[in-house]
Parts: C-alpha cells; sequence; structure tokens
C-alpha cells in the first residue's frame, strides 16, 4: 500500500507500475505537454512541470521508495532535493542516452547540454613537438586505437535476428530488486546478471566470430596531425567523428593538444625567442663575429663592432629572426643575452701581457681607488668552490642554475 498516489495519477499510471512503465508515461506525457507544442495553452507549461516532477521522483528507486511509504510530505527531509529543471529532464530523457540500456559507459559528457543524438567519448592526446618542428611546421602521423563497428556483423552482433531483448531486465540492462527491511521496502537497482547489464543476449553459437558478439573491434588509424608553423602549445587539432563507433551512437572525435619541449638553446615567449650566446672576452672588447645555431640548421652571423665593450648580461635584439607568429602576420624576434667568457686562470704568466693590457685597457676608475690619506689595511681573497659562490649570493641577484651554479659556471655547462 502506498501513503499517496498524486504523482502516479499525473503521470496516469497506477502505484505498481514498472520502471517502463513510468518511462512510457513520462513520454507520452512530456511529449504532449511540452511548452514548445503549446504556444497557445499556456496551462500545458504547468502540467509539463508536474509530469516531470513525478517523473524525477518515481523515476529514482530510493525517492519512490521513500514516496510510497510517506507521500510528499516525507520527501522534503528524504533527499528530494532541489529537483531537475523540467527541460533538463526533458533534454536528458530524449538527448542524453543515460537512460539506454548497456552503452553508460560509452558516453562521455555532453548529455545534457546538447540535444543531438549521444555521442561517443572524445579521445584525448598531447601531442609534443620540437620547437624546431614548429618553427618549420610539420605534418605528424600519428596511430590512434580505436574501436569500430564490426564490419563482418556490421555491428549486429551475429547473425540477423540473433540478438534478443533480454527478458530478465527487458532490455534495460538494470534491474530494479525490491528488499524488504523491517517495515520498509527497499527498491535497489542493479546490473542485470542475465546480459550483464547488455540489456540483450546473443547465444553463443550465434555470436559474430570476428567480435565475438561485442559488435565492435579494435581498429588501428594513422591520423595526419597538422603542426601549422608558429603553433603554440595548447592549440587543439580536432578530428571530428574519427575516434571510437558504436552502434547506434555517433562516433567520437579525436582532439590532439599540441605541446611544446622545452629547448636546449632557446625559450620561447609567445612569438620571441631568447637565446644566451657565449662571448670571448676578446671579441666584446674587440669586435668579432659569433654564430648562432638557428631552428632550421642556419647559422645566424652576429657582428660585435670593435670598441662596443659587451658587459656581462647585456640583451641585444635581432628584428625579424624569432619564431612566425601562427598565422603568419608577423615573425617574432631573436633576443640575444651575453655571457661573457673570460680567459681561464693563469691563461697567461707572461708580465709583458699584462703590461700591454694596462697600456690599452682604461686606468681604473676614481671610485676604485681609496680617497687620499684614508687608512687601508691588505685582505686576502680565497677560493670557493661553485657551490659555495652559489650559497654566498644565491637569490641576491645573482642568476643561478639548477645545479646551484653561478651565472659564469653556467656558461661552460650549457656552451655547445
Ligand atoms: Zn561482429
Ligand atoms: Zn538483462
Amino acid at each position: 500500500m502506498v501513503k499517496e498516489t498524486k504523482f502516479y495519477d499525473t503521470l496516469g499510471v497506477s502505484p505498481t507500475a514498472s520502471e517502463q512503465e513510468l518511462k512510457k508515461a513520462y513520454k507520452t506525457g512530456a511529449l504532449k505537454y511540452h511548452p514548445d507544442k503549446n504556444t497557445h495553452n499556456p496551462a500545458a507549461e504547468d502540467k509539463f512541470k508536474e509530469i516531470s516532477h513525478a517523473y524525477e521522483i518515481l523515476s529514482d528507486t530510493q525517492k519512490r521508495s521513500v514516496y510510497d511509504q510517506y507521500g510528499e510530505a516525507g520527501l522534503e527531509g528524504g533527499g528530494a532535493g532541489g529537483g531537475m529543471a523540467a527541460e533538463d529532464l526533458f533534454a536528458q530523457f530524449f538527448g542524453g542516452g543515460s537512460f539506454g540500456g548497456g552503452l553508460g559507459g560509452m558516453f562521455g559528457g555532453g548529455g545534457m547540454q546538447s540535444r543531438g543524438p549521444p555521442k561517443a567519448r572524445t579521445i584525448h592526446h598531447t601531442h609534443k613537438v620540437s620547437l624546431e618542428d614548429i618553427y618549420r611546421g610539420k605534418v605528424s602521423k600519428l596511430a590512434l586505437q580505436r574501436s569500430i563497428i564490426c564490419p563482418k556483423c556490421e555491428g549486429r552482433g551475429g547473425k540477423d535476428g540473433a540478438v534478443r531483448r533480454c527478458h530478465g531486465c527487458d532490455g534495460q540492462g538494470m534491474k530494479t530488486m525490491m528488499r524488504q527491511m523491517g517495515p520498509m521496502i527497499q527498491r535497489f537497482q542493479t546490473v542485470c546478471p542475465d546480459c550483464n547489464g547488455e540489456g540483450e543476449i546473443i547465444r553463443e553459437k550465434d555470436r559474430c566470430k570476428q567480435c565475438n558478439g561485442k559488435k565492435t573491434v579494435v581498429d588501428r588509424k594513422v591520423l595526419h596531425v597538422h603542426v601549422d608553423r608558429g603553433v603554440r602549445s595548447g592549440t587543439k587539432v580536432e578530428f571530428r567523428g574519427e575516434g571510437d563507433q558504436a552502434p547506434g551512437i555517433q562516433a567520437g572525435d579525436v582532439v590532439f593538444e599540441i605541446e611544446e619541449k622545452p629547448h636546449t638553446r632557446f625559450q620561447r615567449k609567445e612569438d620571441d625567442l631568447f637565446h644566451q650566446a657565449d662571448i670571448e672576452l676578446v671579441t666584446a672588447l674587440a669586435g668579432g663575429t659569433i654564430y648562432v645555431e638557428h631552428l632550421d640548421d642556419r647559422w645566424l652571423s652576429v657582428e660585435i663592432l670593435p670598441g662596443e665593450a659587451i658587459s656581462q648580461g647585456t640583451v641585444k635584439m635581432v628584428r625579424g629572426q624569432g619564431m612566425p607568429s601562427p598565422r603568419h602576420h608577423n615573425t617574432g624576434n631573436l633576443f640575444l643575452q651575453f655571457n661573457i667568457k673570460f680567459p681561464e686562470k693563469n691563461w697567461t704568466v707572461d708580465p709583458s701581457h699584462f703590461n700591454a693590457l694596462r697600456a690599452i685597457l682604461p686606468s681604473p676608475a676614481l671610485t676604485a681607488i681609496a680617497p687620499p690619506g684614508a687608512m687601508t689595511e691588505p685582505a686576502d681573497l680565497e677560493e670557493l668552490d661553485s657551490q659555495a659562490q652559489g650559497r654566498a649570493f644565491g637569490g641576491q641577484g645573482m642568476d643561478e642554475d639548477e645545479d646551484g651554479h653561478p651565472h659564469g659556471e653556467r656558461v661552460q655547462c650549457a656552451s655547445q
């Protein structure tokens, strides 16, 4: 005995109605009273909402059980929640596919939002690309494993007529069971044991030999992914309908997300490139040519003018030698930051060399000389290893790389 029958009456079914009957009643009523079909009958919208609400409660086995025992009042505290908007329920029912048997796991998002036919889930893949390939552009051939409709049985799973609707669950894949718990009758849903949730049964001997009755087989597909010149990380390349197939639903999409691999010589910021350029002290002072290997096997030759006196950390720009912009309107620039390579310790011991340098280079600036009459005291320099050097000025303006080497040290590690 149920406490009240209002929701059942709204749908025009008896309190003993099966899930199937409820579904049918909702379908009929919702289609009949949907506001889109009743623009001249404002009362239809209320009816549509009532039907939707009644179905929402009764199609939920737990809510239905509460309603049967305590009536509508019981639902207030019984987890009725805010309830779903009638339109959403309608969209889910007719467009979503989550009520369909067996295929539940195949559906991706979008069931609620889109009202089109249900679709297999999208296959996402990250495609890592070198900066060289992004600079030049390329087409990557990527092999993909996907399910396709079995070509032998054309997705039927067996010979024509071999597939039978499962009687145990009436083709739903799910079964409602009842359990008596004291005074309560509990309804709960479970995967149909007869068909393992498939909703249908094919006898062993009638099963398609190629897919063993599964209706789909695994297929290898090669897709050509265009890596456009100058493409940015995060760009998505989409192949509509090239993903998984399954009977009765739209084939899924495949989406490749381009990810730029880190580069040893260049860092990229949008369309600009950044490169640490090593330069010998003599070149920095007396001029000369340095070469920068670009991303397409060209070597840029960069002239340092005599007397330019490039100092450590100086940044200069080479216009137009950055990355091509994604739409090729303009090319970025190449920024060079100079690392001065000093000679090795004891590079010469010939006093005449030092005298020659003293004669050539500017004299020490006045700021480096103690003022006249100042008290001076000799102080000795001690050697520090590179780690100790890094620690001494760590985080205080001295650039360190990941090994904790101070700037000058990194130049040697990284120079090619
Ligand atoms: Zn087959
Ligand atoms: Zn079944």
